[in-house]
Parts: C-alpha cells; structure tokens; sequence
C-alpha cells in the first residue's frame, strides 16, 4: 500500500466527515491458488493476498452512531445507531461494515460508533474478495480502536459472521482468513476446521515466473441460491456419509464412498475430495521449489469445477482455455464462480501474448473486453497510517 494512496483515503476522510481520522487501516483482497469450495467444507485452500486493498480512514465517536462512506458507493454518507443494529435491517454496501460492528458486539465485545470512509482498489463481484476485504478492514481498525485484543482467526470469523449472519452470503471463512493473515510474499496454507495457518513461500519472479488475473467482467452475486445450494448438498452428503464435514473422507475411500452416494451428490464430494488433495500436492511442490509444477493442478482444478461442481461459466472457461493455448503453465477460475476471475499461471515472457490471447478470444466469442491484472503476494490487513 503506497503511502499515496492513504493519504488519498485520509484526505477522502477530512472531505466527508471534518478534521482528522484517529487511522488508516488496509485489508487486501485476494485470489485463491487452488483449493475452491473446500473452506465449507473444513477442507484446505492455499489462499494469497493481492496488492488490491480496502482502505479505510476510522474516527471513533462516543455518540453511539456508525457514519459510512465510500469513494465507491453513491456519494451519500448513511448513519446508523450502533444500538439498533440487527440482521435484516441494514441495505446495500452497508450490511458488510454494520454486519462488523453487530457482529462484534454479539461477541459481548464493548465497541460503539465510528466515522468511516473507505475506498478499496479491489473490483467488486470479480471474485477477488472485495467484500471480505471491507468487513476485515473494519475489523481490524474497531480491534485497534476499541481495544480489543482479537487474534487474526478471530477477527476472520467475526468477519465471517458478520457476512453469513448480517450482509445474508453463507460463505466459508477462507476470504476473512487471507485477508486477515496473509504476508508479503507468501501464500497461505489454510485449514478452515481449526484456522491453523501457515505462510508457504512463493517466490514466482525468482523462478521467471507471474501470476495474472483475468477478471471476466461476469459479476456473480454470491446471495442468489446457488452457493447455498452447493453448501448444503456437501452437508447433506457429509451426513448420509456419517461424517461431521467432507473433509473427514480421505482421498483412498472416495470410491468406497460415491457407491453409498445419491447420484445427484456424486460430483460434489468428488470435487471437495480431490481438490483438498489438490492443495496438499500443491504445498509439497512449492515446498520443493518448483512452483510452475503448480500450473497442472491449477488446470486440473478448474476441469473439476467446471465438470463436476458447475460453478463455471462460459466466460471463465475460455479465460481458461486462451491463457492455456496461449503458453500458461495452467489456469482456474477462482473464487465462488459464476463468473469472476480466472488466474494463470505464466512463465514471465509470456505474460503479455496470454493477456493479449484472452483479450482476442474474448472479442471472437462477443464477449465484453476482460481485466488484466497481476497478482503478486502481499501483506495481509494491518495499519498503515
Ligand atoms: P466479491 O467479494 O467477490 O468482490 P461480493 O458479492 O462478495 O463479491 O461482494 C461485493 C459487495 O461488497 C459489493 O456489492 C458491495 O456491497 C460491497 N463492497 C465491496 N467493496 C466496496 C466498496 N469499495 N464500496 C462499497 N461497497 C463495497
Ligand atoms: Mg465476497
């Protein structure tokens, strides 16, 4: 996070709500290495954080009322009362950082009213985690503000909460996490059952290596039924299994499993099994210093989304193939799907042929023209000013 770029959000701050923030905070949004819909289901994702950020200058007030902003929203500043915060009761954008305040006083923690003004870099709906970005941003500036003391998986499930309970998205935790506990330079390895993580080192430009993210420009909309459909199918599956979560199936007892399995539930339990051996070999390769090895998987990953989990769409799937044909080591959508983001995985001198690739391949289908970015590893939520 450039020192520009808060003083941008501290002046932003001084425009809106007069005189000086008491702080900067930033949470980064992130892409998904491998490990897609497996948070759910207590499984492993292999998650990094982006240079794109939610930035978010904070006063607190001792008035009880909850003042928002932001660069993005509708130019308008919505006040709520701390007090009167509940489920169901708060619109739009708002729900993400009021759902953070409600969510951390049903903890029973003592927090009241801010100023905030935010303005994030991370596009939203692209499934880079804008929303995650926001909630943890607050998170963290309410933990410094008010006192609080949370650890980084604490703050993530607070997060979480205020996500599933207040803004009505019953995502996993996996966003909250990488936006929360993600370093420079590192990807992190994730159990979402006992939010034990650990930083993996990912050095791509050392190996001639990048990341690009294609955004499709297709914006999902994680509330509609089909998250919540996929979700419970696992968990209904988990159950005729006699298992608490998917994550308990061991790779060897697949097969064993899928005959005693609704045929409608086949694919999924297919998908969440293979794709948390999936980040496991993952691991193993970077741990082995041969991170374009992860280019396979990563193709591999998105075959199994595509044709067992069906969360892609035709958008993602040609990202996919272009950037393939193109010369990408490997590529996968990422995120919850139905659009969103597609990463690729690239030796460096190919980096502007595949951009280029997707971006003609786009225009030859009729499809509106994507994003690309890079993503390079970066530092998870923290203060900047
Ligand atoms: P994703 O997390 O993949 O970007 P979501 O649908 O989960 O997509 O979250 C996007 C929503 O988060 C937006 O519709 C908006 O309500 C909220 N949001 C994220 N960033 C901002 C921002 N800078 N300003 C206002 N709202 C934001
Ligand atoms: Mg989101």
């Amino acid at each position: 996070m450039t020192p520009a770029a808060s003083a941008a959000v501290h002046e932003g701050f001084r425009r809106i709500h007069g005189g000086d923030p008491d702080g900067v905070w930033a949470a980064p949004g992130r892409v998904n290495l491998i490990g897609e819909h497996t948070d759910y289901n207590d499984g492993f994702a292999l998650p990094m954080a982006l240079p794109q950020a939610a930035v978010l200058a904070v006063r607190r007030r001792t008035d009880g009322l909850l003042r928002l902003h932001s660069a993005q929203g509708d130019g308008l500043t919505t006040e709520l009362r701390v007090a009167d915060l509940a489920p169901g009761r708060t619109a739009g954008w708002t729900r993400y950082p009021a759902g953070v305040v409600w969510a951390l006083r049903e903890r029973g923690l003592p927090v009241g009213g801010a100023d905030l003004h935010l303005d994030s870099s991370v596009p939203t709906g692209a499934g880079l985690s804008s929303s995650a970005a926001l909630e943890c941003a607050v998170a963290v500036a309410y933990d410094e503000l008010y006192g609080l003391g949370l650890s980084g998986p604490e703050l993530a499930r607070v997060a979480q909460h205020a996500e599933n309970a207040y803004a009505g998205v019953p995502c996993g935790v996996m966003d909250q996490m990488a936006s929360v506990c993600c370093t420079g330079g590192h990807a992190l390895h994730l159990d979402s059952r006992s939010l034990e993580v650990r930083q993996v080192p990912l050095d791509l430009t050392g190996h001639g290596l990048r990341l690009l993210v294609l955004d499709t420009r297709v914006r999902h909309d994680l509330a509609d039924g089909a998250y919540a459909a996929l979700r419970a199918g696992c968990e209904r599956a988990a159950g005729l299994l006699g298992l608490p979560a998917l994550r308990d199936l061991p790779g060897a007892e697949l097969p064993a499993a899928l005959v005693r399995l609704p045929a409608d539930l086949v694919p999924l339990v297919r998908h969440v099994v293979t794709e948390n051996a999936r980040v496991e070999r993952a691991v193993e390769r970077l741990a082995a210093g041969v991170p374009e090895a992860l280019g396979p998987l990563l193709t591999e990953g998105h075959a199994s989304l595509r044709d067992d989990y069906r969360v892609s769409c035709a958008e993602t799937d040609l990202a996919v193939e272009a950037a393939v044909a193109a010369g990408a080591l490997g590529a996968r959508m990422t995120g919850g799907g139905f659009g969103g983001s597609v990463i690729a995985l690239v030796p460096a001198g190919e980096a502007a042929a595949v951009g280029r690739a997707v971006t003609d391949a786009f225009a030859a289908a009729g499809f509106g023209a994507p994003a690309v970015l890079e993503a390079v590893p970066s530092a998870g939520a923290r203060r900047i000013a």
